[in-house]
């Protein structure tokens, strides 16, 4: 008997400690977390940088309400901003939460209201991101949808271009669809969407709730794209653990929001702000950043030379998928008993979300530990 709703699967495994990529569970058993949170936990378990920043402001100031100006959020934004095209940010709790503003606010800026979407898309279990969400799994049992969103298949630019009429106020999609099953945008498909957005004044949205901070190699994922969004929004890594999401947007779309257009409680307390900026400031580093392309392309490697076809290596940074063209819930039971904890994305693919700060020692005990599951389990 729970008290909890049984809105989760849970593992029957009860997490207590964790320090950098390592967790231990209420038994004394040890695991490399090669999950983190679902990409959440960027800098490690218990990072030094960040409990100190949490003492530190949760000695000044937890909580302040958005009625009074905050410099904090102010500097904020400004270092997620800087170098891209963006230049105003509004703060909030969650990656629905960041979606949900950027949907309001490109309907609001466009006067229009079809967003498209794509297939096998997340964006989050509120109202406007589950509609927005191209799995209909995810939308079953809860009646008529929100109107207004457009669902496309993923990477094909003549249904993409079929799709667009004067209704059409933005197109939304992920740089590398996380849940869906770690799928990357196409050269092309990234070419197609930027050419659409600037010839019909369409606003592009990218939803980095999962491949931003860091986790893909480049601040964003985007930067390593053609495409040049109006809109992103960001959460999952970017409080290190904090509860914390962003929406940033250009200067052009900055008077689509008036006092009261929008607003959250708790978006951008103190406390939030300050981890998030120390999380930020060590993963904006240039050198933090090419040492995530390092590790990402030392795992790709190895895991291609230890796994033939039909496996397939996915993703970027430390957002890897392996596709295993069959379904890997035994395999993920094995490699937990082991003492390696991953992550399914859709039923065929392992995902590897490790902490952008794994060491060289850990990937390699990973792999290590992947492989000989991976050949009694599945390659037999
Ligand atoms: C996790 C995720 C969300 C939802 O974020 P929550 O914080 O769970 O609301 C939205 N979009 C993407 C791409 C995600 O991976």
């Amino acid at each position: 008997m729970s008290f909890l709703f049984n809105n989760y699967s849970r593992r029957p495994i009860h997490l207590i400690s964790g320090k950098g990529t390592i967790v231990q569970d209420d038994k004394g058993k040890e695991y490399l977390d090669f999950i983190s949170g679902i990409a959440v936990v960027s800098l490690g378990h218990a990072h030094p940088a960040i409990v100190e920043t949490i003492k530190k402001q949760s000695e000044k100031l937890w909580h302040v309400s958005n009625l009074f100006e905050s410099p904090q959020q102010e500097k904020l934004a400004a270092t997620l901003t800087k170098d891209t095209q963006f230049s105003h940010a509004f703060f909030c709790n969650s990656g629905a939460e960041a979606n949900e503003a950027a949907i309001k606010l490109a309907r609001k800026h466009t006067g229009k209201h079809v967003i498209i979407t794509f297939e096998q898309s997340f964006h989050g279990r509120t109202f406007g991101a589950m509609a927005a969400t191209g799995q209909e799994k995810i939308k079953q049992g809860f009646g008529p949808m929100l109107e207004s969103f457009r669902t496309v298949p993923f990477n094909d630019p003549i249904a993409l271009s079929a799709a667009i009429d004067e209704d059409v106020a933005a197109i939304m999609l992920e740089v590398i669809q996380g849940e869906g099953g770690v799928h990357e945008i196409t050269a092309e498909f990234a070419d197609t969407i930027a050419g659409i957005c600037k010839s019909k004044g369409i606003l592009c949205i990218v939803d980095e709730v999962q491949t931003g901070i860091g986790r893909t190699g480049t601040r964003y994922a985007y930067e390593q794209t053609s495409l040049v969004p109006d809109i992103m929004t960001l959460a999952k890594g970017l409080g290190g653990g904090f509860p914390i999401g962003a929406m940033l947007g250009t200067a052009e779309l900055c008077n689509a929001f008036g006092p009261g257009s929008h607003g959250t409680t708790f978006g951008g307390n103190p406390l939030a702000i300050s981890v998030a900026q120390t999380v930020v400031n060590h993963v904006f580093d240039v050198t933090f950043l090419e040492d995530v392309q390092r590790k990402s392309a030392y795992i790709s490697g190895k895991l291609e030379d230890l796994l033939p076809a039909p496996f397939e290596v996915r993703g970027k940074g430390l957002l890897l998928g392996i596709d295993c063209k069959e379904d890997v819930t035994p395999f993920i039971r094995q490699t937990e008993k082991a003492g390696l904890l991953v992550v399914q994305a859709g039923p065929s693919i392992i995902r590897l979300l490790p902490p952008l700060t794994v060491t060289q020692m850990e990937i390699d005990q990973a792999i290590g530990l992947l492989a000989s599951v991976l050949h009694e389990t599945l390659i037999s």
